[in-house]
Protein backbone atom coordinates (compact mmCIF):
# COMPACT_ATOMS: atom_id res chain seq x y z
CA UNK A 1 0.00 0.00 0.00
CA UNK A 2 1.29 3.42 -0.94
CA UNK A 3 1.74 6.15 1.99
CA UNK A 4 1.30 9.27 2.97
CA UNK A 5 4.65 10.58 4.99
CA UNK A 6 3.58 13.50 7.51
CA UNK A 7 6.64 15.46 8.64
CA UNK A 8 5.72 17.25 11.96
CA UNK A 9 7.87 19.74 13.45
CA UNK A 10 7.49 23.27 14.63
CA UNK A 11 8.20 25.58 12.73
CA UNK A 12 11.87 25.74 12.27
CA UNK A 13 12.55 21.93 12.73
CA UNK A 14 14.22 21.71 9.59
CA UNK A 15 10.93 19.85 7.56
CA UNK A 16 11.10 21.72 4.37
CA UNK A 17 15.06 20.56 3.69
CA UNK A 18 14.33 17.33 4.60
CA UNK A 19 11.02 16.97 2.78
CA UNK A 20 13.14 18.39 -0.63
CA UNK A 21 16.15 16.45 0.16
CA UNK A 22 13.07 13.04 0.02
CA UNK A 23 11.73 14.89 -3.01
CA UNK A 24 15.28 14.71 -4.63
CA UNK A 25 17.01 11.53 -3.62
CA UNK A 26 13.34 9.30 -3.68
CA UNK A 27 11.36 11.18 -6.14
CA UNK A 28 8.84 11.40 -3.38
CA UNK A 29 6.69 14.29 -4.29
CA UNK A 30 6.65 17.07 -1.46
CA UNK A 31 3.48 19.06 -0.56
CA UNK A 32 3.78 21.69 1.12
CA UNK A 33 1.00 23.67 2.36
CA UNK A 34 3.13 26.90 3.37
CA UNK A 35 4.62 26.79 -0.06
CA UNK A 36 1.09 26.64 -1.77
CA UNK A 37 -0.29 29.78 0.85
CA UNK A 38 2.32 31.74 -0.38
CA UNK A 39 1.93 31.25 -4.13
CA UNK A 40 -1.62 32.06 -3.72
CA UNK A 41 -1.23 35.26 -1.52
CA UNK A 42 0.77 36.81 -4.65
CA UNK A 43 -2.69 37.16 -6.50
CA UNK A 44 -5.25 39.97 -6.25
CA UNK A 45 -8.36 38.70 -4.92
CA UNK A 46 -10.25 38.84 -1.35
CA UNK A 47 -9.14 35.11 -0.60
CA UNK A 48 -5.63 36.04 -1.09
CA UNK A 49 -5.46 38.91 0.73
CA UNK A 50 -7.33 36.93 3.59
CA UNK A 51 -4.25 34.23 3.48
CA UNK A 52 -1.53 37.34 2.92
CA UNK A 53 -2.80 38.55 6.36
CA UNK A 54 -3.37 35.45 8.09
CA UNK A 55 -0.02 33.67 7.12
CA UNK A 56 1.94 37.51 8.15
CA UNK A 57 -0.04 37.28 11.50
CA UNK A 58 1.50 33.84 12.11
CA UNK A 59 -1.93 32.25 12.49
CA UNK A 60 -3.40 29.56 10.72
CA UNK A 61 -5.21 29.47 7.22
CA UNK A 62 -8.90 28.03 7.96
CA UNK A 63 -9.02 24.00 8.63
CA UNK A 64 -11.50 23.96 5.25
CA UNK A 65 -9.61 25.59 3.34
CA UNK A 66 -7.06 23.93 3.51
CA UNK A 67 -7.95 20.54 3.54
CA UNK A 68 -9.60 22.46 -0.03
CA UNK A 69 -6.33 22.85 -1.39
CA UNK A 70 -4.67 19.47 0.31
CA UNK A 71 -7.13 17.32 -1.58
CA UNK A 72 -6.91 19.17 -4.87
CA UNK A 73 -3.25 18.99 -4.85
CA UNK A 74 -3.17 15.13 -4.14
CA UNK A 75 -5.66 13.96 -6.33
CA UNK A 76 -2.39 14.67 -9.52
CA UNK A 77 -0.95 11.98 -10.88
CA UNK A 78 1.97 12.38 -9.28
CA UNK A 79 0.66 11.49 -5.94
CA UNK A 80 -0.99 8.27 -7.17
CA UNK A 81 1.72 6.86 -5.28
CA UNK A 82 3.99 7.74 -2.04
CA UNK A 83 3.71 11.47 -1.11
CA UNK A 84 4.96 13.73 1.24
CA UNK A 85 3.26 16.37 3.23
CA UNK A 86 5.35 18.98 4.98
CA UNK A 87 3.19 21.75 7.13
CA UNK A 88 -0.03 19.45 6.73
CA UNK A 89 -2.09 18.10 8.82
CA UNK A 90 -1.30 20.99 11.92
CA UNK A 91 -4.41 20.55 14.07
CA UNK A 92 -6.27 17.86 15.19
CA UNK A 93 -9.36 18.52 12.88
CA UNK A 94 -6.63 18.58 9.89
CA UNK A 95 -5.70 15.50 11.04
CA UNK A 96 -9.32 13.62 10.78
CA UNK A 97 -9.92 15.01 7.60
CA UNK A 98 -6.25 13.63 6.52
CA UNK A 99 -7.82 9.91 7.48
CA UNK A 100 -10.96 10.67 4.73
CA UNK A 101 -8.53 11.49 1.63
CA UNK A 102 -6.10 8.55 2.83
CA UNK A 103 -9.08 5.74 2.91
CA UNK A 104 -10.02 7.04 -0.23
CA UNK A 105 -6.99 7.04 -1.94
CA UNK A 106 -6.23 3.77 -0.28
CA UNK A 107 -2.97 5.06 1.72
CA UNK A 108 -1.48 4.09 5.05
CA UNK A 109 -0.16 7.09 7.23
CA UNK A 110 3.48 7.70 8.57
CA UNK A 111 4.63 10.11 10.53
CA UNK A 112 7.63 11.33 11.44
CA UNK A 113 8.25 14.00 14.80
CA UNK A 114 11.37 16.21 13.63
CA UNK A 115 12.10 17.56 17.40
CA UNK A 116 14.38 20.43 17.88
CA UNK A 117 14.46 22.19 20.88
CA UNK A 118 13.18 26.07 21.69
CA UNK A 119 16.52 27.90 21.51
CA UNK A 120 17.88 26.02 18.18
CA UNK A 121 14.36 27.09 16.37
CA UNK A 122 14.85 30.19 17.05
CA UNK A 123 18.14 30.42 15.92
CA UNK A 124 17.18 28.55 12.71
CA UNK A 125 14.05 30.82 12.06
CA UNK A 126 15.77 34.12 12.71
CA UNK A 127 18.63 32.97 10.27
CA UNK A 128 16.75 31.38 7.68
CA UNK A 129 16.97 32.69 3.90
CA UNK A 130 15.46 30.92 0.67
CA UNK A 131 15.76 31.33 -2.94
CA UNK A 132 12.61 32.84 -4.60
CA UNK A 133 13.86 31.14 -8.04
CA UNK A 134 14.36 27.76 -6.77
CA UNK A 135 13.28 27.43 -3.22
CA UNK A 136 16.57 25.96 -1.78
CA UNK A 137 16.59 26.65 2.14
CA UNK A 138 19.81 28.51 4.03
CA UNK A 139 20.64 29.46 7.31
CA UNK A 140 23.24 32.24 7.78
CA UNK A 141 24.37 30.10 10.96
CA UNK A 142 23.83 26.51 9.89
CA UNK A 143 23.75 25.99 6.23
CA UNK A 144 25.06 29.00 4.66
CA UNK A 145 25.17 29.73 0.78
CA UNK A 146 29.08 29.39 -1.10
CA UNK A 147 28.79 33.60 -1.58
CA UNK A 148 27.42 35.63 1.38
CA UNK A 149 24.02 36.66 0.72
CA UNK A 150 22.87 34.63 -3.20
CA UNK A 151 21.93 31.21 -3.73
CA UNK A 152 24.05 28.46 -5.00
CA UNK A 153 22.50 27.82 -7.91
CA UNK A 154 20.83 31.26 -8.68
CA UNK A 155 23.89 33.43 -8.65
CA UNK A 156 22.07 36.34 -9.80
CA UNK A 157 19.28 36.28 -7.49
CA UNK A 158 19.40 37.70 -3.66
CA UNK A 159 18.14 35.52 -1.02
CA UNK A 160 15.61 36.49 1.00
CA UNK A 161 14.39 36.26 4.39
CA UNK A 162 10.31 35.19 5.07
CA UNK A 163 8.18 38.04 6.37
CA UNK A 164 6.79 35.98 9.16
CA UNK A 165 10.24 34.80 10.50
CA UNK A 166 9.98 38.32 12.34
CA UNK A 167 10.17 38.03 16.04
CA UNK A 168 6.64 38.80 17.00
CA UNK A 169 4.89 36.19 14.17
CA UNK A 170 7.38 33.57 14.60
CA UNK A 171 6.19 33.40 19.03
CA UNK A 172 3.07 33.46 17.66
CA UNK A 173 3.43 30.12 15.15
CA UNK A 174 5.34 28.71 17.86
CA UNK A 175 2.71 28.95 20.63
CA UNK A 176 -0.03 28.11 17.42
CA UNK A 177 2.43 24.72 17.15
CA UNK A 178 2.49 23.52 21.13
CA UNK A 179 -1.39 24.70 21.36
CA UNK A 180 -2.91 22.47 18.05
CA UNK A 181 -0.52 21.20 16.44
CA UNK A 182 1.59 19.09 19.04
CA UNK A 183 -1.61 17.32 19.76
CA UNK A 184 -0.79 15.38 16.65
CA UNK A 185 2.15 13.58 18.29
CA UNK A 186 -0.11 11.90 20.35
CA UNK A 187 -2.45 11.08 17.95
CA UNK A 188 -0.39 9.19 15.77
CA UNK A 189 1.96 7.69 18.50
CA UNK A 190 -1.71 6.04 19.93
CA UNK A 191 -2.32 4.50 16.75
CA UNK A 192 1.34 3.29 16.25
CA UNK A 193 1.81 5.53 13.37
CA UNK A 194 4.60 7.80 14.26
CA UNK A 195 8.26 7.45 14.38
CA UNK A 196 10.48 10.21 16.35
CA UNK A 197 13.58 11.65 14.49
CA UNK A 198 16.07 13.96 16.15
CA UNK A 199 16.13 17.08 14.47
CA UNK A 200 18.99 18.67 16.16
CA UNK A 201 22.84 18.46 14.64
CA UNK A 202 23.29 17.18 10.81
CA UNK A 203 21.13 17.53 7.81
CA UNK A 204 22.26 14.37 6.15
CA UNK A 205 22.37 12.48 9.56
CA UNK A 206 18.47 14.04 10.08
CA UNK A 207 17.65 12.72 6.45
CA UNK A 208 18.92 9.57 7.31
CA UNK A 209 17.10 9.13 10.17
CA UNK A 210 13.65 9.71 8.78
CA UNK A 211 14.56 7.39 5.72
CA UNK A 212 15.05 4.92 8.26
CA UNK A 213 12.19 5.77 9.91
CA UNK A 214 9.72 5.39 6.78
CA UNK A 215 11.24 2.31 5.38
CA UNK A 216 13.44 3.85 2.34
CA UNK A 217 16.47 2.61 1.23
CA UNK A 218 19.15 5.46 1.54
CA UNK A 219 19.79 6.90 -1.73
P1 LIG B 1 5.01 26.95 6.81
O1 LIG B 1 5.80 27.35 5.61
O2 LIG B 1 4.69 25.48 6.81
O3 LIG B 1 5.62 27.40 8.10
O4 LIG B 1 3.59 27.70 6.70
C1 LIG B 1 3.51 29.10 6.65
C2 LIG B 1 2.10 29.57 7.00
O5 LIG B 1 1.15 29.02 6.08
C3 LIG B 1 1.61 29.16 8.37
O6 LIG B 1 2.08 30.01 9.40
C4 LIG B 1 0.09 29.27 8.16
O7 LIG B 1 -0.34 30.63 8.14
C5 LIG B 1 -0.08 28.71 6.75
N1 LIG B 1 -0.24 27.24 6.76
C6 LIG B 1 0.63 26.31 6.25
N2 LIG B 1 0.17 25.07 6.45
C7 LIG B 1 -1.00 25.19 7.10
C8 LIG B 1 -1.95 24.26 7.62
N3 LIG B 1 -1.77 22.94 7.51
N4 LIG B 1 -3.05 24.75 8.23
C9 LIG B 1 -3.26 26.07 8.35
N5 LIG B 1 -2.40 27.01 7.92
C10 LIG B 1 -1.27 26.58 7.29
Amino acid sequence: MSKIIVLIGAPGAGKGTQARLLQERHGVPQISTGDIFREMKNADTPLAREVQETMAAGKLISDDLTYKIVRERTSRDDCSEDYLLDGYPRTLVQAEQLEGLADEQGKTIAAVDVDVDRAELMRRLTGRRSCGVCGEIYNVYSKPPKVDGVCDFHPDTLLTHRADDNEESVGIRLATFDTATKPLLDYYEQSGRLAKVDGSGDFEDIYRAIVDAVGFGRN
